[in-house]
C-alpha cells in the first residue's frame, strides 16, 4: 500500500504531540472499504483489499513513511475548560498529497492508547466506527464538508463498555485535524510561541492567501468563522443535529468532524437534542449556530497574543469576525432554505415564509424531510403530498394558506416550473440516515450480517433522486426506498 506520505505535523515542534505506535490486535478483519473514495484519494482501489491493507488498516503493520502520533489538543466540553484531552484513541499515520495537491490525514481511530488516553482503553466499538462511516458518506453525499472513512476493520477484540462490545478501528481520513481546542491547548500554557507556529502552520496549509495580508491571524479568525457559518447552515438545511459541538471537536477548516451521538431529525422541533448528556439543550438543532460563535469567541480568546503582535486594530477586526460569523450564519442559513423553498434569490423579506412553514411543520410535528420533499412536488400536485405530511387529518387545510403565498410569492421568482422542481429536489433530500434504520444496519452488523448496512450505504449516498433509486437497475425498487424515508 503507498500512501507517499509527507508528514508536516510531525515536522512541527515535539510539544505539539506524542509519538505513539498503534496497538496490534488479535484478528483484524475488513468491514468496509471505500473504493470511489480511494480513487478520489489517488489510491489504487484494489491494493486495499490486500491483507496488507487490512493489517495496516488495523494498526497491525505501518505503512512506509507512516510517523503515527497523538495529537495534543484541549477543548471546552460543555462549557468547562479541560487544558489537556488530545487523540486518546485516534493515532494519525500520516498525510498524503492527493492528485489534486490536496493535502490529507490520515488516522486510525481506535488504534490503541495513546499518552492523552487518561482512563480510556483507546479502543472503538464496532456499532459507533460504521455509524461515522455511514452518517459520514451521507454527509458527502449532501455536499456537505466532512471528514471521510476510507476503511473499517474488525478487531476480533471485545471493547468492555457497559457490557463487552466487538472492537473496530476506522480510517479517517481529514483535509485537517487541527480544531478549535488546539489552539486552546497552546493558549491554556501561554506558549505563544507554539501559538504562533500552530496558527502560521494553519495558515500555510489551509489559507495560504492569508500569509500575504497585514491581517494575518484576524484574518485567520474571520475565514474560520466563514466556514463554520456555512457549515452550520448546511447541517441546518439537512436537519443535521451534531450533538457534540465541543471546541475539541470543531474543526479549524469547517468539516464536520467526530460523529459521536448525531442525527438527522425526524419530525421538526428545534429543541430536538441526540446526546443522552444533553440536559440543557446545549447541542440542540436550533442552538448550534449560538454554540458555533461561542467556539469561535473561545478560539479569538485563544489567539489573544497572536493578535496583539498584529497590529492596534486586530482587536476590532477580531470583534468584526465575530459578528461576521452571525452575518454570514443569516445568509447561507437564508440562501440554502430559500433553495429548500424554490426561491433562487431568496430575499430578508422571505424569512417570514420560511419561518412560518418551519412552525407549520412543528406546530403539526410533521417530518422535516419529508415534508420539505413533498413540498419540491406542489407545483406538479397541488400540494397532495404536502397534505399528506402536515395536518393529515384536516386534508391539507393547514397548509393552504401557506400555500397560497407561496405560489404569490413564486410568481415574481424568475424560475420556470421545471427549473424550480429541479432545483428543490437538489436541496430537499429524498433519503436521509433514518436513525432507526441506523440502529437496525448496526445490530445486524454486530451479529455478522453487513447486508443491511450496505443497502443502507448504498441508499444514502443517492439522497437526491427518488425517480433514479425508482429504476431498478441497482436492484433496489420503490416501495423499498419510500419505507427508508418514512418516518417512524
Ligand atoms: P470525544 O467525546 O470523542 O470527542 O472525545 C473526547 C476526548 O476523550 C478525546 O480526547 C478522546 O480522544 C478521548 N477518548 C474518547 N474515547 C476514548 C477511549 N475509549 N480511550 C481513550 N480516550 C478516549
Ligand atoms: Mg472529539
Ligand atoms: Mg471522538
Amino acid at each position: 500500500m503507498i500512501f507517499a506520505f509527507d508528514n508536516s505535523y510531525a515536522r512541527l515542534p515535539d510539544r505539539f504531540h506524542a509519538r505513539v505506535i498503534p496497538t496490534a490486535v488479535a484478528q483484524p478483519a475488513l468491514l468496509q472499504v471505500n473504493e470511489d473514495f480511494a480513487r478520489q484519494l489517488g489510491l489504487n482501489p484494489s491494493e486495499l483489499h490486500t491483507q496488507e491493507a487490512t493489517d495496516i488498516f488495523a494498526g497491525n503493520r505501518l505503512p512506509e513513511g507512516a510517523e503515527p502520533l497523538a495529537m495534543a489538543y484541549a477543548g471546552h466540553q460543555f462549557g468547562s475548560f479541560v487544558p489537556q484531552l488530545g487523540d486518546g484513541r485516534a493515532i494519525l499515520l500520516g498525510e498524503r498529497v492527493t492528485p489534486d495537491g490536496v493535502r490529507v490525514d490520515i488516522q486510525l481511530k481506535g488504534a490503541g492508547r495513546t499518552p492523552f488516553s487518561r482512563s480510556g482503553d483507546g479502543r472503538a466499538c464496532l456499532g459507533p466506527v460504521l455509524r461515522e462511516y455511514l452518517i459520514s458518506e451521507a454527509m458527502h453525499a449532501f455536499g456537505i464538508p466532512t471528514t471521510r472513512g476510507l476503511a473499517a476493520v474488525a478487531t476480533g477484540e471485545p471493547v468492555y463498555r457497559e457490557h463487552p462490545l466487538p472492537g473496530a478501528i476506522l480510517t479517517r481520513v481529514a483535509s485537517s485535524h487541527v480544531r478549535v481546542g488546539t489552539f486552546e491547548y497552546f493558549r491554556a500554557r501561554q506558549d505563544s510561541e507554539a501559538l504562533k507556529t500552530l496558527a502560521d502552520y494553519v495558515i500555510a496549509r489551509h489559507f495560504p492567501a492569508l500569509a500575504e495580508t497585514d491581517q494575518t491571524y484576524s484574518g485567520l479568525l474571520d475565514a474560520v468563522a466563514t466556514r463554520q457559518a456555512d457549515l452550520i447552515a448546511a447541517w441546518m438545511s439537512v436537519g443535521f443535529i451534531h450533538g457534540v459541538m465541543n471546541t475539541d471537536n470543531m474543526s479549524i477548516v469547517g468539516e464536520t468532524i467526530d460523529y459521536g451521538p448525531c442525527a438527522f431529525m425526524d419530525s421538526y422541533d428545534p429543541t430536538t437534542v441526540f446526546s443522552s448528556i444533553d440536559y440543557r439543550g446545549r447541542y440542540a438543532y436550533g442552538n448550534q449556530a449560538r454554540i458555533a460563535h461561542w467556539n469561535l469567541s473561545s478560539l479569538a480568546m485563544s489567539l489573544k497574543p497572536l493578535l496583539e503582535q498584529e497590529s492596534d486594530q486586530a482587536a476590532a477586526r477580531a470583534t468584526a469576525a465575530l459578528d461576521h460569523f452571525q452575518a454570514r450564519f443569516d445568509q447561507a442559513w437564508l440562501a440554502r432554505f430559500g433553495c429548500k423553498l424554490g426561491l433562487a434569490d431568496a430575499q430578508s423579506e422571505d424569512r417570514a415564509l420560511i419561518k412560518d412553514f418551519l412552525d407549520l411543520l412543528e406546530q403539526h410535528q410533521a417530518d422535516f424531510t419529508n415534508s420539505f420533499r413533498a413540498l419540491s412536488s406542489a407545483l406538479e400536485d397541488g400540494g397532495d403530498a404536502l397534505a399528506r405530511e402536515v395536518g393529515q387529518r384536516d386534508h391539507g387545510q393547514a397548509c393552504s394558506p401557506w400555500l397560497a403565498r407561496w405560489r404569490e410569492r413564486l410568481a415574481g421568482d424568475p424560475l420556470t416550473d421545471a427549473e424550480r422542481s429541479q432545483m428543490m429536489r437538489q436541496a430537499n433530500p429524498a433519503v436521509i440516515p433514518r436513525n432507526h434504520r441506523v440502529e437496525q444496519a448496526l445490530d445486524a452488523a454486530e451479529k455478522g450480517d453487513m447486508q443491511p448496512f450496505e443497502r443502507l450505504l448504498a441508499v444514502v449516498r443517492e439522497p437526491w433522486d427518488d425517480a433514479k433509486n425508482n429504476t431498478g437497475d441497482d436492484a433496489r425498487d420503490y416501495a423499498e426506498i419510500s419505507a427508508f424515508y418514512q418516518a417512524p
